[in-house]
């Protein structure tokens, strides 16, 4: 890990703006689903790290982001971090040997209920084969360093079901997976990327230390932990839509963009919930 100078005096604004990117499913390409969006071919992936290791950024995760916040590690220069979201096997077979060739972490949020096998909330057409990491692969990952969270029990849409079930789904999938891995798990990523201010307030009493949602949150990193706010990186995205995304303030942008597209719907008390949505509508499926 690389120590950060004394005499950085930009150290502050550096950490503000770390970056978190969000990808699904890693495939072998020839593999291809009829959704792009979904599915990042595996050479496609390979460009992305090696991008992002000739522009210096080093991937973390919110475990060291949580450390260092305390205290107890640097940071590299210029971290970034790198989600996985639903769990899906490709993961450890193809991005996860990848990923440990280069000494690099990456967050993995996987489902809680050891029971739920494939991914049995996206059309099978859209994803291909929807088979999720089982129990050894997620502990492997997690004895290498890369980080679990949760992203629920079952995958259901959290803001239309009752605070119980909500409340079951939050916390349930905490305690099953740090059975599972034997550690805590700190962070939780919200299916779909559906979060609401309880949501959060379940998220936090359950015990964990992050929340990440998608388009909902403040483009500045740490100005809500329980709604971090994800770049996402669909299949098919150009070297100049990437370095987009990574060498400017997009997240920025994109957050300006939600205002202004609330503004003219004549919607300026909407919340990016509503936003979130759309965008989901859109993409069809996070
Ligand atoms: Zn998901």
């Amino acid at each position: 890990m690389i120590v950060i100078g004394d005499d950085d005096k930009n150290i502050n604004k550096q950490y503000n703006n770390i970056k978190v990117l969000m990808y699904h499913k890693i495939i072998d390409e020839g593999k291809s689903t009829s959704s792009q969006w979904i599915s990042v071919g595996r050479e496609e992936f390979r460009k992305h790290l090696m991008l992002l290791d000739k522009w210096g950024f080093t991937p973390i995760t919110f475990r060291d982001y949580l450390l260092f916040m305390k205290g107890q590690i640097p940071l590299p220069k210029k971290p970034v971090i790198l989600t996985f979201d639903d769990g899906y096997e490709e993961v450890y077979k193809i991005a996860f040997p990848m990923l440990k060739d280069l000494g690099w972490n990456a967050v993995v949020f996987v489902i809680g209920d050891p029971k739920i096998k494939i991914d049995l909330w996206n059309n099978k057409l859209l994803t291909g084969n929807p088979s999720l990491l089982n129990s050894d692969q997620i502990i492997e990952m997690h004895e290498a360093g890369l980080e679990i969270g949760s992203h629920s029990m079952s995958h259901l849409y959290l803001p239309n079901e009752p605070y119980t079930n909500a409340w079951y789904e939050i916390s349930w999938s905490k305690d099953e997976l740090e059975l599972l891995i034997g550690s805590s798990i700190q962070s939780f990523s919200y299916p779909y990327g559906a979060v609401n201010n309880h949501l959060k307030q379940m998220v936090k009493i359950a015990g964990y230390k992050i929340g990440c949602g998608v388009y909902t949150g403040p483009p500045k990193f740490g100005q809500d932990i329980l709604d971090i706010r994800r770049i996402t990186i669909p299949g098919g995205t150009s070297t100049v839509n990437f370095a987009f995304k990574m060498l400017t303030p997009y997240e920025y942008y994109e957050y300006a963009g939600s205002k202004v597209l609330h503004r003219k719907n004549g919607n300026s008390n909407a919340n990016e919930f509503e936003h979130s949505r759309k965008k989901q509508k859109q993409t069809e499926l996070i």
